[in-house]
């Protein structure tokens, strides 16, 4: 594990000409996380993490607070996943006194996940620039979990010339359906009980699109109408999307982006799936 950025340098230097992975997360890490790890452990000579709960991306300042952290646990995990290198920075070294360059990437930030938390993915492009910049890295992995982050960075590699191969993989779910998040620890045990039923929703609209329901507006609605049967949850956003654009469909052709944002109790969790005509 290390702190500084000459450190992550003097290593990368170690083996110039050897393929790297990057997974950038920040920790509290699940099977989710892992995933990505045993990814880039396949596919490449080192595998390096980051674990950096970057304040530039939280517009809420009471989410920041808390954001579940143990890092002597990750630690841990990532060891026994053959992990080369772990940068645990702390926020001073990312953004010392005086920090004053920020990425914003256009239109696909937008909506969604953009609009709920301005600031958010201008936080996220600035800060994994500068991840690119200090590791470069052959490859670096992100989850299909956040799916609009997932896009968002395929944009900014593309506009801003970054030297690597971004690598997007399957979200990973509990056996009920729910996927991991390190949220789902602020889950009360009954609200655990009623996450899954975000899954469920998305699966019955995919159920109702092979049925024969095209129409993006009824789709929306019959999302949010089965996730709001539960008093519990607030339904932030439903949005079926263009999968590369992530415009609104007014009707569902071939394939399209389910994402869903909910509030449990006080939990903020996200979700989608790629919905299929065929
Ligand atoms: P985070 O620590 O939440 O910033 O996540 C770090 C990386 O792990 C991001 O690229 C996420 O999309 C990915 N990730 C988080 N949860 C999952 C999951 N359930 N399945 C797959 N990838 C995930």
């Amino acid at each position: 594990m290390v702190e500084d950025i000459a450190s992550v340098r003097a290593e990368r230097a170690r083996y110039p000409t050897d393929s790297w992975g990057l997974v950038p997360t920040m920790g509290y890490l699940h099977e989710g996380h892992m995933s990505l790890v045993r990814r880039a452990r396949s596919e490449n000579q080192h595998v390096a993490v980051s674990i950096f709960v970057n304040p530039a991306q939280f517009s809420n300042p009471g989410d920041l607070d808390q954001y579940p952290r143990d890092e002597a646990r990750d630690l841990a995990m990532l060891e026994d996943a053959g992990t080369n290198l772990v940068w645990t920075p702390h926020p001073d070294t990312v953004y010392p006194e005086g920090y004053a360059t920020y990425v914003d990437i256009g239109r696909i930030t937008e909506r969604l996940e953009g609009a709920s938390r301005p600031g958010h993915f201008r936080g996220v492009a600035t800060v994994v620039s500068k991840l690119f910049n200090v590791f470069e890295p052959t490859r670096a992995y992100f989850g299909q979990k956040d799916a609009q982050q997932a896009a968002t960075m395929q944009r900014m590699v593309r506009d801003l010339n970054f030297n690597l191969d971004l690598v997007i993989c399957p979200t990973i779910r509990a056996d009920d359906g729910l996927a991991l998040s390190s949220r789902n620890a602020r889950l009360t045990d009954e609200e655990r009980i009623l996450a899954p039923r975000i899954y469920d929703a998305m699966m019955a609209a995919q159920r109702a699109l092979h049925a024969g329901t095209v129409n993006g507006g009824a789709l929306r609605a019959l999302v949010i109408e089965f996730i709001s049967k539960r008093p519990e949850f607030r339904v932030d956003y439903v949005s079926i999307a263009d999968t590369a654009t992530l415009r609104e469909l007014e009707t569902v052709d071939d394939r399209a982006l389910l994402s869903v944002a909910v509030f449990l109790g006080d939990v903020r969790l996200i979700d989608n799936i790629t919905l299929d005509r065929h």
